[in-house]
């Protein structure tokens, strides 16, 4: 990094313009990025009165020059970027040094660093002189916007303005794990990450140590980093979810599309992930330029990098796993927020079976016991007992088998004794149409019969013949609803749920036995095409502790 210069007005000219500081936490972020550009290892943010009372930021980073100081309160003077050509590969967060000067400007400012000290207000520089001498640099902003009546009285509640900069806080904790951030809002410790480069900390300093353990890391791919949720945690909300790029947390409707894009057929309708990905992309290829508050990128390569999320977000969901019964739902474990390593007990390596205790199945092979209640399987698995839906098992089972068939376009059907004639709307006979062949694939065959009608005349060989009408009705319908590959999935979705076992239907052992082995062999075998899960692991562990045989 050189000294801090003022721009050249060609190069100010060429940046994106605009309100940078639109509400306490813009100033929040803009405080963090300098720290992080300034490679800081320790950040502490201290808000009161909702951020309009006082923000202080310190950080242990590289510093200001002290007679540098000054220079960082004019717009356009920065040490990050020089010449115009600069500006087409920005590696740093900050670039249009323009950020202490509007804060400056509707504030009253104090900031230290090197043993010099500024004080400037409403954009007027007050005093400077000696300060101290403590590493990095402190800036603290008080009484923000007193001097814009009008920008304060946009700003919302102090709950809605403190949870802004707590998100704010959150991604780069998330983003950043090597760096400890210390949020404190009036004086209560409100987010305090390890700083230790332990993502799965770091998610715990922010989510808790439940939903730590069991996040997803993603892994071997020199790009993308970060967790993603398995599709047994999920939200309500978007809320969970930060994307990045080269650090810097953006806004992009289309890559958040993408995250989801990956849970198709995990999670359920209106549920949503929790992730923190950061995604390496050559400064040279993405433009950070374009937004006033750099919340928007623009990809050169878009569809490179949708690939690239896609890949990584896909390859961790792998190592999903079902859902394991707790007795004690989270007690003592929610209730020390403190992320420790030993929670992780899912692996089969925590199973301990006293000597002469009968041998429990190898992995990846259930031993079937019995049919209960209404729908469910019981088997004995390698880490406890596992209870199974069968009807949701089986429509994983048949649903990846179905979008096999349509990958490889050799169906297998079973042709109709008796054609079965299906009213339908024209809608949903040019939907048909428009997938003749894609449907074949699936099994489905059918004539034209009339401008209202289908006459079915194949089904999926799996499908009991009696469920044609209905089936062939709703996979149409999905069919209807949706475009490209989302529409096939959703119809192959519809002819598994018709084909399947019902909730209720008696299987005999051998039934059993086979529907077992076929969900512990299919992929993605956690949940149905729906998102609802198959199954519940009720751990060894979990039997011990509830019968005491754990003294
Ligand atoms: P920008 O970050 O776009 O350069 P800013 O107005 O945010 O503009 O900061 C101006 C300059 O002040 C930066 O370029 C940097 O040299 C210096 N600076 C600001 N904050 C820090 C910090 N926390 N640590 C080190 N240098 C800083
Ligand atoms: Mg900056």
């Amino acid at each position: 990094m050189t000294a801090i210069h003022v721009l050249a007005p060609e190069v100010a000219d060429a940046i994106a313009a605009g309100e940078v500081i639109e509400r306490p936490a813009s100033a929040v972020k803009e405080l963090l990025e300098n720290a992080l550009d300034a490679e800081a290892r320790r950040i502490s943010i201290d808000v009161r009165g909702a951020g309009r009372t006082s923000i202080r930021v310190s950080d242990d980073g590289a510093g200001i020059p002290a007679d540098e100081l000054p220079l960082a309160f004019v717009r356009h003077a920065t040490s990050k970027v020089a010449a115009l050509t600069d500006l087409d590969a920005i590696t740093s967060l900050g670039f249009r040094g323009e950020a202490l000067a509007s804060i400056a400007s509707v504030a009253d400012v104090e900031a230290s660093s090197n043993g010099a000290r500024i004080h400037v207000r409403a954009g007027e520089v007050l005093e400077q002189g000696a300060g101290p001498l403590v590493p990095g640099v402190t800036v603290e902003v008080r009484d923000l916007f007193a001097n814009v009546p009008a920008r304060l009285k946009f700003l919302k509640s102090d709950a809605t303005e403190n949870a802004a900069i707590k998100d704010v806080v959150i991604a780069f904790a998330l983003l950043h794990p090597h760096v400890r951030f210390q949020l404190s809002i009036d004086g209560r410790s409100t987010i305090s990450s390890g700083g230790d480069g332990d993502r799965r900390r770091a998610f715990a300093s922010v989510h808790g140590a439940v939903v730590a353990a069991e996040m997803l890391e993603i892994v071997g791919l020199p790009l993308v980093t970060g967790m993603v949720s398995q599709p047994k945690l999920s939200r309500g909300t978007r809320d969970g979810i930060v994307l990045a790029v080269n650090g810097r947390p953006i806004t992009s409707r289309p890559l958040a599309y993408a995250l989801e894009d990956c849970y198709q057929g995990r999670l359920e309708r209106g549920r949503h992930p929790i992730a923190a990905i950061d995604i390496g992309v050559d400064a040279a290829l993405v433009d950070v330029n374009v937004h006033p508050s750099k919340r928007e990128v623009r990809f050169r390569e878009e569809g490179a990098v949708f690939a690239a999320l896609q890949r990584a977000v896909r390859a961790a969901l792998g190592a999903s796993e079902p859902i394991h019964y707790r007795a004690q739902q989270t007690a003592g474990v929610a209730a020390s927020r403190e992320y420790a390593p030993q929670l992780v007990v899912h692996g089969a390596a925590v199973l301990q079976l006293e000597e002469g205790s009968p041998s429990p199945p190898a992995a990846g092979v259930l031993r079937p016991i019995g049919q209960v209640g209404p729908g469910y399987l019981i088997a004995e698995g390698p880490q406890g007992l596992v209870l199974v839906d069968q009807h949701a098992a089986h429509e994983r089972v048949l649903y990846n088998r179905l979008l096999d068939r349509l990958r490889t376009g050799l169906g297998a059907s079973q042709p109709l004794l008796m054609p079965q004639a299906v009213d339908l709307d024209p809608s949903l006979i040019a939907a048909a149409a428009d997938h003749r062949a894609d449907l074949a694939a699936l099994g489905l065959e059918y004539e034209e019969f009339g401008p209202r009608s289908l006459r079915i005349t194949a089904v999926p060989v799996e499908m009991p013949a009696g469920r044609a009408t209905a089936a062939v009705l709703e996979t149409l319908e999905a069919l209807s609803e949706s475009r490209g590959d989302q529409a096939m999935h959703k119809a192959a979705a519809a002819l598994a749920c018709h084909s399947a076992v019902r909730f209720g239907d008696v299987l005999d052992p051998a039934e059993q036995r086979k529907l077992l082995s076929d969900l512990e062999n299919a992929e993605e075998s956690v949940t149905c095409p729906h998102g609802r899960p198959t199954r519940l692991v009720v751990e060894w562990q979990e039997l011990t502790r509830h019968f005491r045989r754990n003294y």
